[in-house]
């Protein structure tokens, strides 16, 4: 610190301590521990996009349309719709109760159906994407209860395909002593 004879000003006291070096594991040794990954759950996706397009979402994901990126606090994904590679960034906001989504895609809509599958994609794929909610809770359970004797619970729907599968948890099936 011998150059800074010339400054008038005098640093305070605490920087004449040696940098302590931080122990940090070297980056990438470990994955990133995503403090500030905020999970959430498909009924937060359910706020932001209408039924329609999460079907149309997961009707993408289950085409195989969707390729997730690697990084650890926000959703990336390249999306390939029509012949279109859309890059879509998805990032989960904890706003205390709920959780928004700053979210972006190629193709230029706010809430699109590539969002939709990007984000339905890390919470198949991503375990650490899931938030615990009251549905998958009451999910657990249920799936394990009814095996095999019955049908998947929601199948009746016809087109049950509404994409949710934590919603299932919610049509009990008839209790059978
Ligand atoms: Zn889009």
């Amino acid at each position: 610190m011998a150059s800074a004879g010339k400054t008038p000003y005098r640093p305070p006291p605490f920087s004449a301590k040696p940098p302590q070096p931080r122990p940090m594991p070297p980056e990438g040794l470990f994955p990133n521990p995503g403090p500030s990954r905020v999970p959430f759950a498909q009924e937060d996706l359910a706020r932001v996009f209408d039924v329609k397009t999460i079907q149309r979402g997961r009707t993408l994901v289950m085409a195989g349309a969707v390729r997730l990126g690697a990084a650890a606090t926000r959703v990336e994904a390249t999306v390939s719709d029509l012949g279109r590679e859309l890059t879509v960034t998805v990032t989960p906001l904890d706003r205390g109760r709920r959780v928004a989504f700053e979210r972006s895609c190629g193709c230029g809509r706010s809430a699109c159906a590539h969002m939709a599958a990007a984000a339905m994609a890390a919470l198949d794929a991503r375990p650490e994407w899931r938030r615990t909610s009251l549905l998958d809770l009451m999910d657990q359970p249920v799936n394990a209860a009814v095996k095999s004797p019955s049908p998947p619970v929601g199948e009746g729907l016809g087109r049950g395909d509404c994409g949710s599968e934590s919603r299932k948890g919610i049509f009990l099936p008839p209790f059978r002593a």
